[in-house]
């Protein structure tokens, strides 16, 4: 049972990194991939290329188990790697689909690592099936693998930029040839990617704060539809496809990414905190105590306790210490995994009314089980406030979402929900006003996917293939 089940939250599915021209390549490659954690926890893995040959390492769970020390000095020879980070999940839990997936063909090595989610890689890997090519993974990854193999084109780029051109969906890709590294953000920008430097070297991250970590400054954030080709003579910024309605992920902001990093120019904790401001400013309520759900809703909770002038406390307490191999299949015994997760602080809470800020609430059984336990606390009134507003659809771009119908705000109004976690209160940040965290004031074209929320889904979906067999 990972974090996220415990907590009934949505799984990010990946993060990426990437450097070119550094002699610790590897070293911060592994660093990074510290800093990405949060972005996945079920395998790990970093390939490096000296120019003559590709080195690679991937494992099973966290990245200090999946790369042992001792593959550190092989991992070394190599001036340009990637890495990957994985998110954790059930039953597809095998080290086939770690990546980055690694290939020789006859134009020579490559290692795939991507961040997403490609809405006709089951159409995809049917088409390429039929004609002959046979899979190592279940990983949709392995699908744009082989279509850039296929591609005849003398120049790899062109050969990118033909695969590309076919899959649809939400990615960040890092692609590791013997001499160059190639980034790919998808058309609309779902998924975040931003570029870097470290002396003259440069790199590619899903977040920035992997360049906090590293020593690395950032440069600015890859475009949708843009590729960067970095080499030896230098970075090229070229184009795999026109950039589309640009459509970032909101939930990037709202839960998966760290407070820490800077995403499309907006720091995550700053717009965390301005969503807790609107949230007060939207749904006041009086109260004693504001209190937020660790780790997520922290920032709002400052925020929505600094714009009502409510003192913001730590009222719930998170164990930190629970292992990723913490397994509690009973129902029962799932109501215990979240009472070892979390415990409410009670001389915070006895006998006061208390506001718990939470970043979202999926299905909802959780938010039910941290009522009660600040009641049982002694909290006399519980007012819950969502930093974001009723998810009622699924996500089909790399976020592992609950069925819609598990979902649920899909089936129930706000006044039932309270009335299931037994809030005194319970109320959403209305899109329109979570917007305003970004400088837009009319709701309108907004540049972020709210799919999740809305329904407006910014590509083509394929519903029926949204538990598919690629497993992602
Ligand atoms: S549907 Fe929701 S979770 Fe998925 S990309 Fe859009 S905003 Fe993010």
């Amino acid at each position: 049972m990972t974090d996220d089940e415990i907590f009934d939250k949505w799984h990010e599915e990946c993060g990426v990194f990437g450097i070119f021209g550094h002699p610790n390549a590897a070293q911060l490659t592994y660093y990074a991939l510290v800093a990405l954690q949060h972005r996945g926890q079920e395998s790990a893995g970093i390939a490096t290329v000296d120019g003559l040959k590709l080195y690679h390492q991937k494992g099973m769970g966290l990245v200090a188990e999946a790369i042992p020390n001792e593959a550190m000095p092989r991992l070394s020879k190599g001036h340009a790697s990637v890495g990957h980070v994985r998110y954790s999940t059930t039953g597809v839990s095998q080290l086939l689909n770690a990546q980055p997936l690694v290939f020789n063909f006859q134009r020579g090595n490559m290692a795939l690592a991507h961040n997403g989610n490609l809405v006709n890689a089951h159409q995809l890997h049917s088409f390429l099936e039929r004609r002959g090519a046979i899979f190592q993974s279940t990983s949709d990854t392995e699908v744009v693998a082989h279509l850039i193999a296929r591609a005849g084109n003398p120049d790899m780029a062109d050969n990118i930029r033909e695969a590309l051109s076919i899959v649809k969906g939400a990615y960040a890709f890092c692609i590791l040839t013997d001499d160059k590294l190639y980034a790919m953000r998808d058309a609309n920008g779902l998924r975040p990617m931003v570029l870097g430097k470290i002396g003259d070297a440069y790199c590619v991250s899903s977040e920035s704060c992997a360049f906090d970590t590293i020593g690395a400054e950032i440069i600015r954030d890859i475009e949708p539809g843009e590729m960067l080709i970095i080499s030896k003579d230098g970075i090229e910024s070229t184009r795999f496809a026109s950039a589309s309605k640009r459509a970032l992920c909101t939930f990037e902001y709202i839960y998966f990414a760290r407070p820490d990093s800077d995403i499309d120019g907006f720091n995550v904790h700053a717009v965390r905190k301005d969503f807790g401001k609107l949230l007060y400013r939207e749904h006041p309520v009086e109260a004693d105590v504001v209190i937020g759900v660790p780790d997520s809703s922290i920032s709002s909770a400052i925020g929505y306790a600094e714009e009502s002038g409510i003192p913001y406390e730590i009222g719930l307490i998170k164990n930190r210490y629970i292992g990723r191999t913490f397994i509690q299949p009973s129902q029962e015994l799932r109501a215990r995994g979240v009472k070892l997760k979390l415990n409410a602080v009670r001389r915070i809470v006895e006998g006061k009314r208390v506001v718990m800020i939470d970043d979202s609430i999926v299905r909802g059984t959780t938010s039910g089980r941290i009522v009660d336990m600040l009641r049982e606390a002694g909290a006399v009134e519980v007012h819950v406030r969502i930093a974001s507003p009723p998810v009622t659809h699924s996500c089909f771009y790399g976020i592992d979402t609950s069925a819609r119908d598990e979902l649920i705000a899909s089936k129930k109004s706000v006044e039932q929900i309270r009335e299931y976690i037994g809030a005194d209160t319970l109320a959403y940040l209305s899109e329109g006003t979570m917007m305003q965290a970004f400088g837009i004031m009319d709701g309108k074209d907004h540049g972020h996917c709210n799919a999740c929320f809305n329904g407006k889904y910014p590509t083509e979906v394929y519903e029926d293939l949204s538990k598919s067999i690629m497993d992602r």
